[in-house]
């Protein structure tokens, strides 16, 4: 069940008062149950929390063991296949759908991309979009929660979410979610996803090794390079939309934030790269705003949309893309979204 509302912060008060004997514990509970316990300083604490960040460590240390377990095509294959679907299910999903309401689709297609998206191993869907959401409400103001500007370039990439400060989903932010049981289980136990993406690449590697020798890869390597490599480049790319995209590109919107548009940040994350585009009008399902903004994401969606698979996506009125000036546009658009 979801807790009721608390404050998360948001103004800046510390609910002290509730210490549990044991903080260690609650804090490996977190690596599981992302709703274990009450630690004082939740809604303060802006250091990195290192125990709980020790998976994200020992993720990027286990790249490391690529010099033991080597390299074959289909490894590198399925690295960077599991790299595109993931990528598409930030950016389509928890992005423009979860965060933005940008189009609609049915409650199952919806449930099968918050899993793909929570296999990215970027926490669960309404995690994600109320931090998302929060961002655009406080874009490079002293509140945003991962501002180059205000905080510096690291806490933006990776730093703010290593710290406890920011490791509750905001509710109040997605109450609109909050109807659909499947989600909330999603956002609470969301590990369980990675954990079966890694196993079930440690069991790929091992059946293509017996029935496939000639391809030349084995369980090890396949976790390795599916699960591990592909997951790290992931992180690393998804984050500069935080990082980058607000000090990199040009600007054409004069919004209020220092967004930018970085064709080369485009390439890598599918289109969000068209980031102050995105600030300028965030409603849109499309971020490309022009035919040479090449906005991958954008073109799968129109595909998905000609079979039926998601439907009304929201255009870009052609009045917001010719003005330069900065305007304020809902981030997401009202109403149901899963039918
Ligand atoms: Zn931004
Ligand atoms: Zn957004």
């Amino acid at each position: 069940m979801v807790k009721p509302h608390r404050d998360f912060g948001l103004n800046g008060g510390q609910q002290a008062g509730d210490a549990p004997p044991a903080g260690w514990l609650i804090t490996l509970l977190r690596w599981f149950d992302n709703e274990a316990g009450v630690l004082p300083d939740d809604e303060s604490h802006r250091q990195v929390d290192w125990l709980r960040t020790i998976p994200f460590i020992a993720m990027h240390l286990a790249c490391l063991t690529v010099f033991w377990v080597g390299v074959s095509p289909v490894a590198v294959a399925v690295a960077l296949g599991l790299y595109l679907l993931r990528m598409f299910a930030i950016t389509g999903f928890y992005h423009r759908y979860f965060s933005h309401k940008a189009f609609r689709t049915s409650r199952p297609v919806q449930f099968l991309f918050a899993l793909v998206g929570a296999a990215a191993v970027q926490r669960g869907p309404l995690w994600w979009a109320s931090h998302h959401r929060h961002h655009h409400i406080h874009s490079d103001d002293p509140e945003d929660v991962h501002s180059p500007r205000q905080q510096g370039f690291l806490w933006s990439h990776m730093g703010w979410f290593l710290c406890r400060v920011h490791f509750r989903t905001r509710v109040e932010l997605v109450r609109d979610w909050l109807k659909f049981p499947e989600l909330r289980f999603l956002d609470r136990y969301d590990v369980i996803v990675p954990i079966g993406l890694a196993v079930g690449m440690f069991g790929l590697g091992e059946l293509l090794e017996s029935f496939q020798p000639a391809w030349g890869t084995n369980g090890l390597q396949m976790l390795v390079w599916g699960f591990v490599i592909s997951t790290i480049v992931l992180y690393h790319a998804t984050f500069t939309v935080n990082s980058l995209a607000h000090v990199w590109g040009r600007r054409r919107y004069a919004t209020r934030d220092d967004s930018r548009n970085n064709a080369f940040l485009a390439l890598i994350t599918l289109g969000e790269g068209w980031h102050n585009n995105h600030h300028h009008y965030p409603a849109s399902a499309r971020q490309g705003f022009y035919w040479w903004e090449l906005d991958a994401t954008y073109l799968v969606l129109r595909l998905m949309a000609l079979l039926h698979i998601v439907w009304d996506l929201k255009p870009l009125p052609a009045a917001f893309r010719d003005t330069r000036r900065s305007v304020t546009v809902p981030a997401a658009a009202e109403g149901e979204s899963a039918r």
